[in-house]
């Protein structure tokens, strides 16, 4: 079965181009939101979070997330350290997952893959690609965020070419080229193999 990786910047549409591959039946893992569910069921995850960020992090025993955001978004050294706590944890929880899976592949959807080196273990890397200013407004829509606030999270991750050098794959997500399209390709090629 192969491990397929699937990334891309903020607002490219990877979350997008993951949902299409589940409505292939494809298997498919959301970094990001196993993350998120791990912060709240893992005890020894949460008590190195407590640990780290003091017991705001959590609210009646819910993730403060508003506060977590507000330290690691002006603090990269409190953004590595939450990246390395939670990172080994995720992992496991991935290889656990697709320990249990049956299909000729699967998919890991991740916004870090490249950049936190998760991507070692995975067969190949898919890359979601779009214009900078499709990416940033498309954000400011669906978050109801600031121009600058986004351009600031796109500054702190890789550019596309530095992601395009990690990858094998690259789908344009730039609203002229067929989506579906290049993911069916991908499907192909995947399923084949
Ligand atoms: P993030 O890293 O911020 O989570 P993402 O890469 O997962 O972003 P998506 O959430 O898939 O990106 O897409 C961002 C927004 O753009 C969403 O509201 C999505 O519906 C919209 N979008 C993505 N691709 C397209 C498209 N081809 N046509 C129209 N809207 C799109």
């Amino acid at each position: 079965m192969l491990k397929i990786g699937l990334t891309g910047g903020i607002g490219s549409g990877k979350t997008t181009v993951a949902k299409i591959f589940k409505q292939l039946g494809i298997p498919v893992y959301l970094s990001d939101d196993r993350a998120k569910a791990l912060m709240l069921e893992n005890e020894s995850l949460r008590k190195s979070l407590i640990g780290l960020f003091g017991e705001q992090a959590y609210v009646d025993g819910v993730l403060n997330r508003a506060y977590l955001a507000s330290i690691v978004f002006s603090n990269d050294e409190a953004l590595t350290k939450l990246n390395e706590l939670v990172h080994p944890i995720l992992q496991k929880d991935f290889e656990l997952w697709s320990s249990h899976q049956q299909s000729p592949y699967i998919i890991k959807e991740a916004a870090i893959l490249l950049e936190s080196g998760a991507n070692k273990g995975l067969d190949k890397v898919v890359l979601v690609e779009a214009p900078k200013e499709l990416k940033i407004s498309r954000v400011v829509q669906r978050d109801h965020v600031e121009y600058e606030d986004v351009l600031a999270r796109m500054n702190k991750q890789w550019t596309d070419s530095q992601k395009r050098e990690h990858s094998d794959y690259v789908i344009s997500n730039d609203e002229k080229s067929s989506l579906l399209e290049q993911v069916l390709k991908l499907h192909d090629i995947f399923s084949d193999q």
